[in-house]
């Protein structure tokens, strides 16, 4: 069966608009003049409308953005009142749910961000309530979870966490950092393969409906692997997914083996393309918002601290050189400049020492970058993942980072500019559940520096934007290359999956600021439309 899509303008990065492609199963076949003189069993008019590949997604969390979707919708309102609102309405209509952990919650909505445990009482008070900050580093509680963790005025702050205190030394109701959300958590009911699964089906149906049919998990641990595998083999993972395993200090040496199995698992599938379980995620500093992330100079809030880097040296040069030397993509976290260069200097270290291959070094985040390693992203083939929602000032780079770096500092976040000129290759990623996952929400933000929608100011550093063909590139084709998956997702080419979206409007010659509204008319995936 041969359809010709005709009578639209066809975007692919690098190319000239065409007017045509021809379809055969699950691939094109032919793109342009090519496309219009072969022969076809159908053909399709899209009445002038604007055609472009499906998104990829460089760099996100599916299955915490499935688990927390199984929860109270809360993303996104600007009062607790209304965080109130829903939660109590969930617990309304949710009765037998004996934990109610949902997300995620702008924490910059109140001064200081230490949420109330009664608040949350207000509304549900005979079982406990977790509820996410988007940062996801902070959790904010009622006082039926702080009771059944035992956490009291008596509790110690973790290493490397903290509680946050009533006056009384009483706990208030919101812990910070991993180490003090685990006191909370471990008590919570645990993720099963089966629960894991239906996270999967909740968060590939979302991204079908954002226009995105390929997606990294940027943070897999073994039992989520095998999620992922019970999903694969049951149809329910219905985008295909690139999984990052998590390495951590200290236990990463333990886990090779593993990993290696894992991916072996993957790729006897019968669809071996269908996962790619080639990468390993390494954390190398925390967030900015948090004070975590690993700085040259030091905060201005606290002169004693340059933020935490999570790696020594030399074992992140071990780790990364082990899991290189097996033919592991490396994605590496890092957030501030000291974490960046912490990065490439392990990276170009690793690449001394190590055979050559085509190894695609990732670095995620990248909001900070010293001067003189600008120019090592392309010296090094590293491919930076930027989260282009992320670049304004948004309300927690206002409230939260500005007083931590100051003007200068908090003005030189994401130079994306820069980095293009520079050489650098950079694909976007969304960081769902962190941010939303929904591309044409974010696509116009790097190009204005502006939240999406907005008309109403001057960009935030406006030097660093970049083009809406660029932003869609990021999104598309650079994605596919650091999935590698360049030879048959990102583009609107001949032998590339049927892969694509129909737009009502040109999101080349519309406003920057319309293009968050835009619809998504239809969405084919493998030449099947879904939408
Ligand atoms: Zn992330």
């Amino acid at each position: 069966m041969r359809t010709l899509f005709r009578n639209a303008q066809f975007w692919s990065a690098g190319e000239e608009i065409f007017d045509a492609i021809l379809v055969e199963n699950d691939l094109i076949v032919a793109t342009g003049e090519i496309a219009l003189h072969a022969s076809h069993d159908k053909s399709i008019d899209l009445n002038g409308a604007f055609v472009m590949p499906a998104f990829l997604d460089g760099h996100a969390h599916p299955i915490f953005a499935g688990r927390e979707a199984a929860g109270p919708k809360i993303n996104g309102l600007d009062t607790v009142e209304l965080i109130l609102n829903a939660v109590g309405k969930f617990a309304q209509e949710n009765p037998d749910t004996p934990w109610i952990i949902g997300g995620a919650y702008e924490a910059a909505i109140i001064d200081g961000g230490n949420f109330d445990s009664h608040w949350l009482d207000s509304v549900v008070s005979d079982r406990p309530v977790v509820l996410h900050a988007v940062d996801h580093h902070t959790i904010w509680v009622n006082s039926k979870a702080l009771e059944i963790a035992g956490i009291t005025e008596h509790t110690q702050d973790p290493i490397g966490g903290s509680i946050a205190r009533r006056i009384d030394a009483k706990p208030k109701g919101t812990l910070r950092e991993p180490s003090a959300m685990a006191l909370i958590l471990d008590f919570a009911p645990v993720d099963t393969i089966a629960s894991d699964v239906e996270a999967i089906k909740r968060a590939c149906a979302s991204y079908l409906r954002a226009g995105v049919t390929a997606a990294t998990d940027s943070w897999v641990e073994k039992d989520m692997a095998k999620a992922y595998l019970a999903a694969a083999k049951s149809g329910d993972l219905s985008i295909a997914m690139n999984l990052s395993f998590l390495a951590n200090p200290s236990s990463w040496s333990e886990k090779v083996d593993e990993f290696i199995a894992l991916r072996q698992e993957f790729e006897s599938l019968p669809d071996p393309d269908l996962v790619k379980a080639n990468s390993i995620k390494f954390l190398a500093d925390g967030a900015l918002s948090a004070g975590t992330a690993a700085l040259m100079e030091p905060y201005l809030d606290d002169p004693n601290s340059t933020g935490i880097k999570i790696w020594d040296d030399d074992e992140l040069l071990d780790a990364l050189s082990v899991f290189d030397m097996h033919k592991f993509q490396v994605h590496i976290h890092a957030i501030g400049d000291a974490a960046v260069k912490q990065a490439l200097d392990a990276i170009q270290a690793m690449m001394r020492i190590n055979p050559n291959w085509d190894r695609r070094p990732v670095i995620v985040h990248t909001q900070l970058i010293c001067d003189d390693d600008l120019i090592r992203f392309r010296q090094l083939g590293v491919v930076a993942n930027i989260q282009p929602l992320w670049c304004y000032l948004d309300p927690m780079n206002k409230e939260l980072i500005l007083p931590r770096l100051g003007v200068t500092r908090n003005d030189l976040q994401y130079r994306l500019r820069t980095l293009i000129d520079s050489g650098a290759r950079i694909a976007f990623g969304s960081d769902w559940p962190v941010t939303s996952e929904i591309p044409l929400l974010a696509l116009s933000v790097p190009v204005n520096r502006l939240a999406p929608g907005s008309t109403n100011s001057p960009g935030w550093s406006l030097e660093q934007a970049i083009t809406m063909n660029e932003s869609l590139t990021f999104y598309t084709k650079n994605v596919a290359y650091q999935m590698f998956r360049n030879n048959e997702r990102g583009l609107l080419a001949a032998g590339y999956k049927a892969d694509f979206l129909v737009l009502e409007k040109n999101l080349l010659e519309i406003d920057p600021s319309e293009v968050s509204t835009v619809t998504i008319k239809e969405i084919y995936q493998s030449g099947v439309k879904t939408l």
